[in-house]
């Protein structure tokens, strides 16, 4: 099996390293990820700017781009082969719910669906790296799981909290929940009496009953949703129809 690895923290997070170590006895692994944290990029691509790919002495490629563009260099310019898979993180911090739009773990995995492969974004849903050991141990097992019952390419978005391994519950299928709005901007000023603007923090779960991510995840278990690209509101395409006439 070959692997391509991304994620959007950067080639020097600690859950990449962990992920490339954990799948590296199982599979031939190829890392290519941006060369700083680009966290919240989506599917951006940069196009006002030539990119470039440097080679770290640990072997892995960095990108001066956005997880996007690393999936997209690599599948269509960088590696001399198709990959079998393509497997984003592991995440510092939750991807669930709304998350899943503005997340560049899960933009990273979606570029190589989009290209047709199957790919698995990986998330543990506290910061600070703890217990990230499970979390790849974890990684690599749903990886070998291979997934044969459902079609390809596959999308699956998983989260997997923060606990020892032996206190790790089951992988369960989950759908995404929902979140309140977002919290403000913090507004504040520059050292030069500038107003400047943080972007404030996601909102808290909304929807978090049975059968979400927020849910199982809250429970101890790993959380997989498996996810598609099309946004089309299918319920309102017949009123809007009508309307139209
Ligand atoms: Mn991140």
């Amino acid at each position: 099996m070959k692997i391509l690895i991304s994620n959007d923290d950067g080639y020097l997070a600690p859950g990449i390293v962990a992920l490339a170590n954990a799948l590296a006895p199982i599979a031939e692994i190829v890392v290519v990820a941006p060369d700083s944290n680009r966290s919240g990029s989506s599917n951006s691509l940069t196009l006002d700017r030539p990119l470039s790919v440097y080679r770290a002495e640990n072997g892995f490629y960095f990108v001066n781009g956005t997880p996007s563009d690393c999936v997209h260099i690599a599948l269509t310019g960088v590696l001399s082969f198709r990959p079998d898979l393509i497997v984003s993180g592991i995440n510092q911090g939750q991807n669930m719910g709304d998350d899943t739009l503005y997340s560049g773990t899960v933009a990273a995995a979606t570029e190589g669906y989009l290209f047709g492969i199957p790919a698995i974004a990986f998330s543990q849903v506290e910061k600070g790296w703890a217990h990230l050991d499970a979390a790849a141990r974890t990684a690599r097992e749903i990886v070998e799981r291979r997934f044969d019952a459902i079609q390809k390419p596959y999308l699956l978005n998983v989260n997997i909290p923060n606990l020892p391994y032996g206190d790790l519950k089951s992988a369960v299928a989950t759908r995404l929940g929902k979140r309140h709005q977002s919290e403000a901007v913090i507004k504040t000023t520059d050292p030069h009496g500038r107003e400047i603007f943080w972007i404030g923090p996601a909102g808290a779960a909304k929807d978090a009953g049975e059968g979400t991510d927020f849910h199982a995840t809250a429970k101890g278990h790993v959380s997989i949703t498996p996810l598609q690209i099309d946004l089309t509101h299918t319920a309102q395409l017949d009123a809007l129809k009508k309307g139209l006439a």
